[in-house]
């Protein structure tokens, strides 16, 4: 047992003890039985939630619509979740009605993926009904029941395939493919906000260019805002890196087939991508893009803009380049205003400044005169030279 989810066998215990089945259920099995890193570990009981928060002392409602409770013990929080069913699927998106149910097999069936529907037992023991252990060694993605059934339900399962294929390198099984090339387009039904979240998975999965053929096969691509064929294909020229975050993925896609500003931001909006996010692919596109980048220009970029440059420079192995960025990054004698020696309120009182415009372009300028090594950052030598311009300006 892998210890996130030794910690939680006395959980699992505890609605043993009271005449309950629960279990280990999902990822953090499929994850075990791979030996792989686990993400977060889901549990799923017999018991109703009702029933599970009598027997914890500190419970939290996150999802008890769906049947989850949040248990809170010293060392961490748990999620738990009452077998259910899924009924009433209204054009291809997720269920209007979920039912609780004593049956873990009824649980098990509305399950995506024969890797994802199996269950562990406290003793190590695992549950597996739909063949999931060998689909597991086979390295196959396989839809739980009848592949075109299961995408009618739910149409995100499509993408959610080959999110899986990216992230395990594994195959997804024929069927299942045709499947998702038949049924591609009830893609369109689904929420943005959800096919982003697994297309982000999917490219920071290690067989992400796997996951992008099967886009381009399935033609699943087209239902995903923005996405066009070509970029695809140039994607799948890039060597394959692992991406480890969003701003990766959108700085790497965008900068790497050259999107132009615009197009940036049409993309980026498309996928309705937070507002920081999108500020910080741009901002990184903007200083990738400088043929010889300057210390203005790195004073400008914020650290967290310079540090994703910087990983998508090692990834594509120009290290170094990347060195050298680093480098010119650490020697700016300041890096933000507020290391400057000087303000606008040091401004007003020495220079008898008026607050206004040029008080903003004043400051602008110093900053500017200090990140090019013209001027000092000391306050004396700023004041001085201020000075000195004021009197030649008089004269
Ligand atoms: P990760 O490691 O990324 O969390 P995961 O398998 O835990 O992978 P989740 O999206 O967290 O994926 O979902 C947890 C489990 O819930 C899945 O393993 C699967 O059994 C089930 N599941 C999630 N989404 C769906 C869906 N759209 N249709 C059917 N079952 C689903
Ligand atoms: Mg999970």
């Amino acid at each position: 047992f892998p210890m996130a989810l030794q910690a939680a066998i006395p959980i699992l215990e505890k609605i043993n003890a009271a005449g309950f089945e629960a279990y280990f259920v999902g990822g953090c099995v499929r994850d075990t039985l791979l030996d792989h890193q686990i993400h977060d570990v889901d549990l799923a009981t017999s018991a109703y939630p009702q029933e599970v928060k009598m027997l914890f002392p500190h419970t939290a409602d996150t999802g008890i619509e769906h049947g989850t409770v949040t248990i809170i013990t010293d060392e961490q929080n748990y999620e738990i979740t009452t077998f259910r069913t899924e009924s009433g699927y209204q054009d291809y998106r997720r269920p209007q009605h979920v039912e609780f149910v004593r049956s873990l097999t009824e649980d098990l069936k509305r399950r995506d993926f024969t890797i994802n529907a199996l269950a562990m037992r406290t003793d190590g023991q695992v549950i597996d009904l739909f063949g999931g252990v060998q689909d597991l060694s086979q390295k196959k993605i396989k839809a739980v029941g009848q592949a075109a059934e299961r995408f009618h339900e739910d149409a995100l399962r499509m993408v959610r395939a080959v999110r899986f294929q990216a992230q395990l390198g594994f195959e997804i099984e024929s069927q299942t493919k045709m499947g998702i090339q038949l049924n591609a387009l009830l893609l369109k039904k689904i929420a943005v906000e959800r096919i982003r979240d697994e297309w982000l998975k999917l490219m920071q999965g290690r067989a992400w260019q796997a996951g992008l053929t099967t886009m381009l096969q399935t033609k699943l691509y087209q239902y995903c805002p923005q996405l066009i064929a070509e970029d695809l294909n140039g994607l799948l020229k890039l060597p394959a890196v692992k991406l480890s975050s969003e701003k990766q993925v959108w700085t790497l896609v965008c900068w790497c087939l050259q999107f132009s500003e615009q197009r940036i931001k049409t993309v980026l909006k498309s996928w309705k991508t937070a507002n920081d996010v999108q500020k910080i692919v741009l901002a990184s596109v903007n200083l990738l893009n400088q043929a010889e980048v300057t210390a203005w220009n790195l004073y400008q970029a914020s650290p967290g803009v310079v540090t994703n440059c910087l990983a998508i420079l090692n990834l594509l192995g120009k290290t170094t380049l990347a060195n050298e960025l680093q480098q010119q990054y650490e020697q700016l004698p300041i890096k933000n205003v507020r290391e400057l020696a000087v303000n606008g309120r040091d401004l007003m009182s020495e220079l008898k400044m008026p607050a206004g415009p040029q008080l903003g372009q004043t400051l602008l300028w110093i900053q500017q005169q200090v990140v090019a090594q013209q001027l000092v950052n000391q306050k004396a030598v700023i004041i001085n030279e201020l000075k000195n311009r004021y009197a030649q300006r008089g004269r």
